[in-house]
């Protein structure tokens, strides 16, 4: 690899919530997932009160982008197709549909259902349709475009070229290439902003979220997804939990930590909660990650058993109201008037 391919850093000592420093949490990461260059600490604050985690050194604002180089949202990107022997494929055949019958008489599957409707309409439900909608690092613009058809009036931002190019040409959406702050738009404006799976990638997650708050009309609602740091996936995967994602994730969040960057921002009605909607992918996605990590050979069928096992054990923790899920939700408002109950 030239140079070239390097991503410039710089050393973040100290936590932005509280200004504490942190004790390492892991030392020495790589990207795993889509290759980027380097390697990477997360620290977490040393704060008891506070607990946010981050990255140390994190890429420059300036040479970010060299860690998107490789990205899912860009056209033609690929997992590559996983090979599985006979064997493994005999027992995952057979082996499925029993997983499918304990889910359903479990109550997962139905719990798991409703939760990924809400998720997926980023729990805009309950907001009337036709208002103004502005979806933060849009990527490709799906969200967008499923919310359009319901009757919203949709924009959106994104930082990356050829995801912008994707949203416009393929989706015929109005989006806006780069940050929040650089697109200009008036205060007051949005009925609703959404930044789904964005605040863990930028380096000043108060400001952004201040400048939602300054675009939000009065009674506009501001929804935050973000990987969870306390679900069962990073207590199991550990430093090969999907969610760390070195170098593009530059500050890991809980529902504390998440809801004290809004505070900070100055967002009314915050309310946060854990969502266990999609574990299984994230703990999929961990499982791969772990294999690359580690080299160890594992069969298919061995890997899917602990996955589902996870996946129930979130469920059960998540229904004994224990903060796990593999995602936390966050909604807010500017004024401080009613809410949204999760
Ligand atoms: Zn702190």
């Amino acid at each position: 690899m030239s140079c070239n391919d390097q991503i410039a850093s710089v050393p973040v000592p100290a936590c932005r919530l509280c200004g504490s420093g942190g004790a390492m949490l892991y030392e020495r990461l790589t990207d795993l997932t889509y290759g980027a260059p380097g390697e990477w600490n997360l620290r977490r604050c040393r704060n008891p009160a506070c607990g946010l985690v981050w990255l140390d050194p994190a890429p420059s604002e300036e040479e970010i982008h060299k860690a998107y180089r490789v990205y899912y949202t860009h056209p033609g990107y690929s997992e590559g197709e996983k090979r599985i022997d006979r064997l493994n494929y005999l027992l995952l055949k057979g082996c499925k549909p029993l997983q499918k019958l304990f889910l359903r008489a479990s109550g997962i599957r139905r719990f798991e259902k409703e939760w990924r409707s809400r998720a997926d309409d980023l729990f805009l439900d309950g907001l009337p349709p036709g208002g103004k909608l502005l979806d933060v690092g849009c990527g490709k613009g799906d969200f967008l475009v499923r919310m359009r058809r319901k009757g919203w009036k949709v924009e959106g931002t994104e930082v990356d070229s050829e995801a912008v190019e994707q949203a416009r040409v393929k989706n015929g959406l109005t989006v806006h290439t780069g940050t929040l702050e650089s697109a200009g738009f008036p205060t007051d404006s949005f009925d609703a902003v959404t930044m789904n799976h964005v605040i863990e990638h930028v380096h000043d997650p108060v400001s952004v979220l201040r400048a939602c708050l300054r675009l939000l009309k009065p009674s506009g609602r501001l929804v935050t997804v973000t990987p969870n740091l306390d679900g069962v996936g990073h207590e199991r995967f550990g430093r090969n939990w999907r969610g760390l994602e070195p170098p593009r994730h530059l500050h890991l969040f809980t529902r504390r930590t998440l809801k004290e960057c809004a505070v900070r921002a100055g967002l009314r009605s915050i309310e946060t909660w854990c969502l266990p909607g999609y574990a299984d992918a994230i703990l999929q996605s961990s499982m791969d990650i772990e294999k690359r990590a580690t080299g160890k050979k594992r069969g298919e069928f061995s890997r899917w058993v602990e996955v589902s096992l996870l996946k129930v054990r979130e469920y059960n923790r998540y229904n004994n109201k224990e903060n796990v899920g593999e995602e936390v939700v966050m909604t807010a408002r500017k004024d401080s008037e009613g809410g949204l109950s999760g």
